[in-house]
């Protein structure tokens, strides 16, 4: 095959053993790489009633099957393992060029299994890996990581790593890569913590040999100008994600206080305008992308003195708004001191904005937080709740368990502020607003998630592609955010898309927002980078595949219907204020539709034999001893 590295390496953590083997095409063409590889490795290696921090836990990371092509923005690697925040499937991806560097090493991907006696990174340069002693890196931050493994093995290798976070099993660590990209959903930081992995430190110099070299450059020079001509991509450059702030706000999806309300009568004091006139050093981009949506921001002086990496929308949400928290220094810098430490901060800013209700509604005192006042917007205490997180300190340690946790212990009704879906905290995106969003975030298999879906299709309206995916029968309703119509219908088909992009190795920005690139397109690199024909049936067939092994391991951890939910707040309680005034989540009509979509189960929402059969996973469905 090509367009790969060729093997895979099996690293077992308790005999400090390394095995490379070869990658094999039978089960490319049945879960393709990335998401789909690690899908169905975790599932075949993790026991139903293994503890997420135990040796049980198996943890991967892998690229896709074009990361390190010339495709635009073809820069993902994909992190998996059962997640400690929920106990359930967890997923994280990121971009930066960690992912093409271990491919020109010659490596698809990195199973963990175990845990190391004592603290250990793996170095890999080539043929060359070795798990080497971490014993005098162990303890330092990801920034310091990276500095003293870039002067051990030099300039050019890329560095994977995890911080104190991920050390003290705060159980929503990061794992970064390339300083300040973050694999941040799910909690991986600490599965990588609990097996005492302290980095990976990857030197390929090895080329990735593509399929059709005579048209390769032609082809790919195609899809970077179809990138370059949308319409999009000068706004992203500029912008990055930070002015969704303002795009979300115009339309009542900006979650403030906690997910009271979506709009922040603040929001200009934290938006994209406000970081890009004042804050702004340059963008920066991941391998081989256009857009460039990353950033280089800085605080010149004061407290939150920082110049590093730039926060996106999300964490102007979570520390801001949803903090209630108008105070742009301190969202730089909590966004800066997260990577720093390793952390996620949409589980970060939603654990504290939980604090911050129960505080406000006089369920938590001085008397809990140590002193520190939890009042909305005291960006202060963010940024001290973010350090003692980060090192279990106090009040921190509580926090460090997550919302749904901390709740959980604390009791006295602090429950009912957690917004959160399967334990994991809710993204920035307000669903009574935006009604698909509300439905991605019940049915997504890691818990509360934007990004497995990705249904941006009715958010700025892009009635061509909902003709050109779906059909003209579906408008106006699937192109109306407010209407629950067809929702079902569409995060389905997103879903499976979205799985897709995540095993191949792309960015959602260029497939989902802008929907520049679908399935032809997809098929179409496939066959010249790894000269394997795929059609668009048989791709949109393993995304299918792909979601029903997540539901299935999922299923064997007792995820039933009753678990694609949503906090009462979003499903019974309008929205108060602001152009959504009035919305609920519509949450059972839009399930229906989904379940019925996808061939499960409308009581248990488990899939049904039949389904399971015509995607070939009866094996699998054999070994739950569900059915
Ligand atoms: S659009 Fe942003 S996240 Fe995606 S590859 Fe480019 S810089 Fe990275």
């Amino acid at each position: 095959m090509k367009g790969v590295g060729g093997e895979i390496l099996w690293i077992d953590l308790t005999e400090q053993e390394i095995d490379a083997r070869p990658i094999e095409e039978s089960m490319v063409r049945k879960f393709l790489l990335g998401a789909g590889f690690l899908s169905k490795v975790l599932f075949d290696h993790i026991p139903a009633d293994a503890d997420p921090l135990s040796s049980e836990n198996v943890l991967g990371i892998a690229t896709g099957l074009l990361t390190g092509s010339m495709f635009p923005q073809a820069s993902r690697h994909l992190v998996a393992a059962l997640s400690p925040l929920t106990g359930i499937w967890g997923e994280s991806h990121a971009a930066g060029f960690w992912g093409p560097e271990l491919k020109m090493a010659g490596y698809d991907a990195i199973i963990f299994k175990g845990i190391s006696p004592e603290p250990v990174y793996l170095n890999i340069r080539d043929d060359d890996v070795a798990l080497v002693d971490a014993k005098n890196i162990w303890g330092k931050d990801v920034f310091e990581t990276d500095e003293l493994l870039h002067k051990r093995h030099g300039k050019k290798c890329r560095i994977l790593s995890i911080g104190p976070a991920g050390e003290n099993l705060v159980r929503f660590a990061a794992i970064m890569n390339d300083r300040d990209r973050a694999s941040a959903r799910s909690g991986l930081g600490a599965v990588m913590g609990s097996k005492k992995v302290k980095a990976i430190s990857v030197r390929g110099t090895g080329k990735i040999d593509v399929a059709d070299p005579d048209n390769y450059l032609k082809e790919m020079d195609r899809f970077h100008k179809r990138m370059l001509d949308n319409p999009f991509t000068p706004e992203r450059a500029k912008y990055g994600t930070t002015n969704l702030v303002e795009m979300m706000q115009e339309i009542g999806r900006l979650p403030s206080y906690n997910f009271r309300q979506g709009v922040f009568d603040e929001y200009e004091k934290i938006s994209g305008q406000k970081i890009y006139d004042e804050h702004l050093v340059k963008a920066r981009a991941d391998w081989c992308c256009l857009q460039r949506c990353g950033r280089v921001t800085t605080v010149r002086e004061g407290p939150y003195k920082y110049t590093g990496g730039a926060p996106e929308f999300e964490t102007q949400s979570s520390l801001g708004s949803r903090c209630g928290n108008d105070n742009v220094e301190s969202v730089l810098f909590g966004h800066h001191l997260a990577n720093k430490y390793g952390m996620d901060t949409i589980s970060l800013g939603g654990t504290i904005s939980w604090a911050m209700e129960a505080w406000d509604e006089g369920l938590l005192t001085e008397e809990d937080t140590e002193g520190i006042d939890l009042s909305w917007g005291n960006a202060e205490a963010i940024i001290e709740l973010t350090k003692m997180i980060a090192h279990r300190e106090g009040f921190g340690d509580l926090l460090a368990e997550g919302s749904a946790k901390a709740a959980e212990e604390i009791g006295r009704g602090t429950e009912k502020f957690v917004m959160a879906v399967k334990k994991q905290e809710i993204a920035g995106q307000e669903p009574r607003a935006q009604k698909s969003m509300g439905l991605a975030a019940a049915t997504a298999a890691r818990g509360a998630d934007h990004l497995y879906a990705f249904p941006v299709l009715d958010e700025a309206g892009f009635d061509d592609e909902i003709r050109e995916r779906f059909g003209e029968e579906y408008l106006p309703e699937m192109t109306d955010r407010l209407n629950p119509k067809y929702k079902g219908i569409m995060v389905k088909e997103c879903e499976d898309y979205m799985v897709v992009v995540e095993s191949v190795g792309l960015c959602k920005y260029g497939t989902q927002i802008p929907p520049e690139f679908y399935y032809p397109a997809v098929s179409k690199a496939i066959q010249i980078h790894n000269g394997i024909e795929l059609s668009e049936k048989q791709l949109k067939e393993i995304g299918e595949r792909i979601v029903n092994i997540n539901r299935l391991f999922n299923a064997m951890r007792g995820i039933t219907r009753k678990d694609d939910s949503l906090p009462k707040r979003l499903t019974q309680q309008a929205a108060p204020t602001g152009p959504s005034k009035g919305q609920t989540v519509e949450l059972d009509d839009m399930l229906e539709e989904y379940y019925e979509e996808r061939g499960w189960n409308l009581e248990s929402g488990l899939p049904t034999k039949e389904t399971l059969r015509r995607l070939s996973l009866e094996e699998e469905m054999k070994r739950t001893g569900l059915w």
